[in-house]
């Protein structure tokens, strides 16, 4: 009867109890004041759910938001038990709030928990609690007077038993916030990438980059910082000694280049393959890959396959790129307009206007008319 069946203990979003903040206790800062803002700006409620080894999953509470409480000995604070996902709420042209693909970040969360030893759960369920947040905020902090534009959601799951024996923890919680994010799709000009310096890395074969856990972060940001000072937005994360492009940033990275002459001259789009387990494998990645291939078919070949930063140099000095973007929740389709490789500059053409090539605006724009319900699709999920 499509009713899923609980054992006690099971996350249950239908267990839910909501306590609701006073409506007019905070007012809806304007959005480019909320983005600037220091602290990222949360909307009026977050979902929590506690688990324990012993009793399973409680009964999840919607509540204020505001701050949680740890003790200092917790497991998350000490040993980077603690995962993540992005996704965002969008309101549509047609007044309609809508999801993008939730089940996927349902399940990519899942893959993530089970990898730090946190404990697993229904994805339906928290696809479910994510629905119910953004039900509820979703009228007061994405009005329908303002069409186009999103919100961010922001799943975690962190390991919170007070105990510094390196163990699994037994104690954990789920929260889900609900914020302010900026539009960061199309710096001026376009992105500017910087490879990574040699000596790190953001993933190895055997390592975690293919989950979204905290600890892919924070180390990264150190050349990320060296890379912004130098004016460029992102790192290009090479892998291994063959320099392997993977990932720009916390985006996925698409090539659009012609193939050598003496392959067939075709073009194609070229991202990373999933299978070393190095990337992440993002939704707007899986989407785009998905779209091109129906509806660019005969235009272009859509190719997952390990390529390296060479490549690129080669198809760079031959006039064969064509475009290049990041594809990510944050950055959306960001078009690239410049790769910085060890001393050298790889320009990528961005167009007539400028601001983005031809192939690159067209994906985005697909895409948006799925999340804005321009288009009705099944990505798009209607809240
Ligand atoms: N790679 C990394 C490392 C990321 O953090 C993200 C953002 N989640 C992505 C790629 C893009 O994934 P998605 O399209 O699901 O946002």
């Amino acid at each position: 009867n499509g009713i899923a069946k609980h054992q006690p203990g099971d996350l249950d979003a239908s267990q839910l109890k909501v306590t609701l903040a006073d409506p007019n206790a905070r007012q809806v800062p304007d959005e480019a004041a909320a983005c600037a803002s220091f602290e990222t700006v949360c909307t009026d409620h977050m979902i929590t759910v506690s688990w324990s080894a012993a009793s399973g999953w409680a009964a999840p509470e919607l509540k204020p938001y505001g701050p949680l409480s740890l003790m200092p000995t917790a497991s998350v604070l000490h040993y980077a038990t603690e995962c993540f996902e992005g996704l965002k709420a969008f309101r549509g042209f047609d007044g309609k709030l809508r999801l993008f693909r939730p089940n996927l970040n349902a399940k990519r969360m899942l893959m993530s928990t089970l990898r730090i030893s946190l404990p697993g759960f229904q994805t339906a369920e928290l696809e479910k609690l994510i629905t119910k947040l953004v039900a509820v905020d979703g009228a007061k902090w994405l009005p329908k007077s303002r069409p186009g534009s999103f919100l961010y959601i922001r799943p975690s799951v962190i390991g919170t038993q007070a105990a510094l024996g390196v163990q699994a923890p037994k104690e954990a919680l789920l929260f889900i916030t609900l914020s302010f994010m900026p539009r960061m799709d199309s710096p001026p000009g376009g992105m500017r990438l910087h490879t990574n310096p040699e000596d790190m890395v953001r993933a190895w074969v055997g390592g975690f980059g293919y989950a979204k856990v905290g600890a892919n972060y924070g180390p990264s940001l150190l050349a990320t910082n060296e890379a912004k000072a130098r004016g460029f937005q992102q790192i290009l994360w090479l892998y291994g000694s063959e320099g392997y492009c993977t990932e720009a940033g916390a985006s996925n990275f698409f090539m659009l280049w012609r193939a050598k002459d003496s392959e067939g001259g075709k073009l194609q789009l070229v991202t990373a393959p999933l299978d070393d387990r190095l990337i992440l494998d993002g939704v707007t990645r899986r989407s785009v890959v998905e779209l091109a291939k129906v509806r660019l078919a005969g235009e272009l070949d859509v190719v997952e396959r390990k390529y390296t930063i060479d490549e690129v140099l080669e198809a760079s000095k031959e006039g064969r790129i064509v475009e290049a973007f990041a594809a990510g929740t944050a950055y959306f389709i960001c078009p690239i307009s410049l790769i910085h490789h060890r001393g050298v500059d790889v320009q990528i053409p961005m167009g007539k206007t400028g601001e983005s090539g031809n192939y690159t605006a067209k994906i985005k724009g697909w895409m948006k008319d799925i999340m804005y319900g321009n288009e009705q699709h099944e990505w798009g999920v209607v809240v």
